[in-house]
Parts: structure tokens; sequence; C-alpha cells
């Protein structure tokens, strides 16, 4: 095996450069993977415009891949080399206060992380390998199994959303995350009614059967046009930001009916306030919610739904790139230009 391999290094923002770096060692509890397929995420083209609390400069970055074991540990036991499979980016730690007490997600205190996906060669961590890795089965791509990290969001951020059938669910943001979980709520047998300002990922939203989809361009009034698309005008049984925009929060608040269930999935930038009608919360009774990331447990319903052919992969996936034009691939997802990419490795 060669002892170096190229690796996409982020120095600051709008510079990345790909860079040959040695190829890492393992423990005897891990794992080494040839990339096979990385794919774009949001994360990266935050990274990749202005930087991220995880990524320091000179430091890689990526976190959604699938390729075929080339070395383990000697403690390995799960897996052999020539395996494919896929891993998650994160192992919940499952002995912090929050994993004991049953919140395992991004509230975990020690997650194991890979190490930047976007690499010829991605060290698997052995708490990974144990708990949040999956063998790719033959009829399945390397594209799709890749969607597992952010389908196990997606999922995470489904599951929790409190709903019953026919229940009508208002989704605002249709970004890949969006996407997914508008698909995913109307599996639970929502009727979903998705928002967003962007008329081609709309389109998406509406090939994947989503029963309502409004464009907010040029829409004064959004609440007011949402409320009155929900039964009675009363308000959606539940409400979900995928945007991570504080006016998006606010929305959702005000959208619900009483009695509502509100998940705030989005992630804002630091600093942000968003400013409830106590009323609302209170006399209305309201349920508001954050979830972030996801749990083991959602993880493996992700990798088990992609598995069974339920997720309609080329939906999700809409553009492929050598890893020669990663930063190509990273500028269309920002762009908005399809929705995530596939990088393809030799
Ligand atoms: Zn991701
Ligand atoms: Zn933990």
């Amino acid at each position: 095996m060669a002892d170096m391999m190229k690796i996409a290094i982020w120095h600051g923002p709008e510079d990345v450069r790909i860079e040959e770096r040695p190829i890492p060692e393992i423990d005897d509890d891990s794992v080494l993977i040839k990339t096979r397929v990385s794919l774009t995420c949001g994360t990266d083209v935050k990274t990749f415009h202005r930087g991220h609390p995880s990524v320091k400069p000179g430091g890689a970055f990526g976190h959604e891949v699938a390729g075929d074991i080339v070395k383990a540990g000697r403690n390995v036991k799960k897996f052999k080399v020539g395996d494919r499979i896929v891993p998650h980016n994160t192992a919940a730690c499952g002995k912090c206060f929050y994993c004991k007490s049953g919140r395992n997600d991004g509230s975990c205190e020690d997650k194991a992380r890979i190490g930047g996906g976007h690499g010829e060669y991605v060290v698997v961590p052995g708490r990974i390998v144990e708990l949040n890795t999956f063998a790719i089965p033959e009829d399945v791509s390397y594209k799709a199994a890749a969607l597992t990290e952010p389908f196990s969001c997606a999922v995470y951020g489904a599951d929790m959303t409190r709903t019953s059938y026919n229940d009508t669910v208002v989704i605002l943001g249709a970004g890949p995350i969006g996407l997914m979980i508008a698909m995913l709520m109307r599996m639970k047998g929502a009727r979903v009614i998705h928002a967003d300002f962007s008329a081609t990922r709309l389109e998406v939203s509406r090939s994947l059967g989503i029963d309502l989809t409004l464009d907010l361009t040029g829409v004064d009034d959004p609440v007011k046009a949402l409320r009155g698309l929900t039964p009675e005008g009363r308000g959606a049984d539940a409400t979900i930001d995928a945007t991570g925009q504080p006016a998006a929060w606010e929305q959702c608040i005000d959208i619900v009916r009483k009695g509502g269930f509100v998940n705030l999935f989005g992630g804002c930038k630091p600093g942000t306030k968003i400013t409830v009608d106590t009323r609302r919360m209170h006399y209305d009774g309201l349920t508001i919610a954050g979830f972030f990331h996801t749990t083991p447990r959602h993880v493996k319903m992700a990798n088990d739904l992609i598995n069974a052919g339920k997720i309609p992969v080329d939906a999700f996936v809409t553009g492929e790139f050598p890893f020669a034009r990663l930063e190509d691939a990273i500028r269309a997802h920002s762009s908005q230009k399809g929705i995530k990419s596939a990088i393809i490795y030799e």
C-alpha cells in the first residue's frame, strides 16, 4: 500500500486545497477505509465559506463517506479487510450523564468522530466501528450507503416530531435535511405542507410525493399564508424548522395550532435569539422542542431504510464530481444547483 494519500484541507474561508498527507495509522480497535464515495453536506458548505468550530485551519473536513476496509485493527471482530462499509461520522459514548439519561444524541459529551471524509483514506475509530458502522449489502451502492449520516439526522428529527395519522405538518426549509424530513413525515402518515424560497427545491419536494408546497418568494405574511392552508385555518398540528433561520423559528411557533408540537431542528448561528409570544406558549399550550444530531438507534433506522430501498437516492444525490473537483461540488451545493453531490474516488 502507498504511504501517501490525497486529502482535502481547509486553510481558511474559500481556501480548500487537495494535498498529499501520510495515510494515517490505526490502533487495534479501528479500521482504515479506502474512500469510494463522499457526499457534500450543508456543514461542508458552512466550513468552506466561513469555517466550523470542529475544523481548524490546516485540518480535514467532510463526514459522509462509504468505502472498502483496507486495514483492520486486531481487536476488530465485526468486519474484515475487503468489506464494503459505511461508518456514521460519530458515536455517542454511552457513559456520560446525557447518554446514561437517554439523551444519547448531539448532547453526548464525549462523541467519537471520524477525522475528515473528503480524502482517499479515512480512519474509523473503534467506537464508531462497534456502534455505528454497517456493511453495505451487494445491491446497495456506495452513494446510497453514504446517505446514512444525513438521513440519520433527518430520521431523528422526524421521529421526535409528535404527530398522529393525517395530522397536518408544516415544514420550513427544503434543503437536503428538510426534504428528507418531509419525506419521512409523509411516511409517518402526516399531510405535509412544505415551504421554501426555492422553486426548484420545492419541485424535488413534490417529486417525493409531498402533498402541498408553498413558494414563499414574494409572500408578505408567511404565517398567514401557511395557516390558511391548514384545516379550518386553525394552524398546523406540528411544525418543523429545517432552515436554521431565527425568523423561520418564530414562524414555526406562530403557525402551530393550540396544543401543537414545534420541532426546531435547524441549528441557527451562535448568539442568535428569538422572541416568543408568552400567551401562545402558555395559554395555547405549545410544546416547543429542540433536537440536534442523531442517536445510535436512529442511525440504524436510517441505514435500514436505505438498505430496504425506501430512499430515492437520486432525488437527494443529484451531482457527481471526481475528487479533484471537490470545490466545484461544494460550490454547486452552496448555490443550490441540485441537492447533494457525490465525490467519486478512483
Ligand atoms: Zn452531513
Ligand atoms: Zn455520551
